[in-house]
């Protein structure tokens, strides 16, 4: 696994510039079935990580990678603060435990995982876990970055037809279904951009 710190960098960049982009669809997906701020949250969150850009692109990845999931933890709030937050933590300490021969589709399970048990979320609840699970797969299967982005992206729509299990949504009951969930919207956004960005800059 590349460990460069311009890869930290690059990588910090274009998830920041791409919740800029998004900052008001995300509000408005979750002015339909939340309360309207998941795409401010990100954008203070991808802020502050890029804020600590710098410093992070001087740790070794793994402890970037955990910098990072705190960084995100103390400044999205909400419910998806800890939740991005767990992903990114697990995801360094479990790239720590692990040497660099590791797969990274386990690495990531066991994140997602993680944020399911702190979600206490499952696979259909109709949260970001509906994206980040077929991502994982995805990875497994050794797809190619591009088909992992389009995956993420058909992962996301696909949430529109489910009845929201947890979170604020949830409130809603019936009358979440039909809409895009927020946090799925942004982990396929933020994973579009991820693989774009690894594509043009370490192609396979
Ligand atoms: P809040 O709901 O506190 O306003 P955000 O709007 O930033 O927080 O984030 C909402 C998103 O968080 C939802 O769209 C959903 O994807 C995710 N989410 C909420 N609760 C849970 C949960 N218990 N498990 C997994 N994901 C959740
Ligand atoms: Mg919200």
């Amino acid at each position: 696994m590349r460990t460069e710190p311009v890869l930290v960098s690059g990588l910090i960049e274009v998830c920041r510039a791409t919740i800029a982009a998004n900052t008001d669809s995300l509000c408005a997906l979750d002015r339909a079935i939340g309360d309207g701020d998941h795409g401010t949250n990100m954008r203070r969150g991808c802020e502050a990580v890029s804020a600590d850009g710098a410093k992070l692109s001087t740790l070794p990845f793994p402890d970037a990678v955990e910098e990072i999931g705190l960084t995100l933890v103390m400044n999205i709030g909400g419910a998806a603060g800890p939740l991005y937050g767990t992903l990114l933590m697990e995801m360094g300490r479990e790239l720590r435990r692990r040497d660099e021969t590791s797969e990274f589709s386990m690495v990531l399970k066991q994140a997602i995982d993680a944020v399911a048990r702190r979600g206490r979320a499952q696979e259909g609840d109709k949260t970001l876990l509906d994206v980040l699970y077929p991502i994982q797969a995805a990875l497994a299967e050794r797809s190619p970055l591009g088909e992992i982005a389009i995956r993420a992206q058909r992962s996301a729509s696909q949430t529109a037809p489910m009845k929201a299990m947890r979170g604020r949504a949830s409130y809603l009951g019936d009358r979440s279904i039909g809409h895009v969930d927020p946090g799925a919207s942004s982990c396929a956004l933020l994973t579009t951009a991820i693989c774009h960005y690894l594509e043009e800059h370490y192609p396979q």
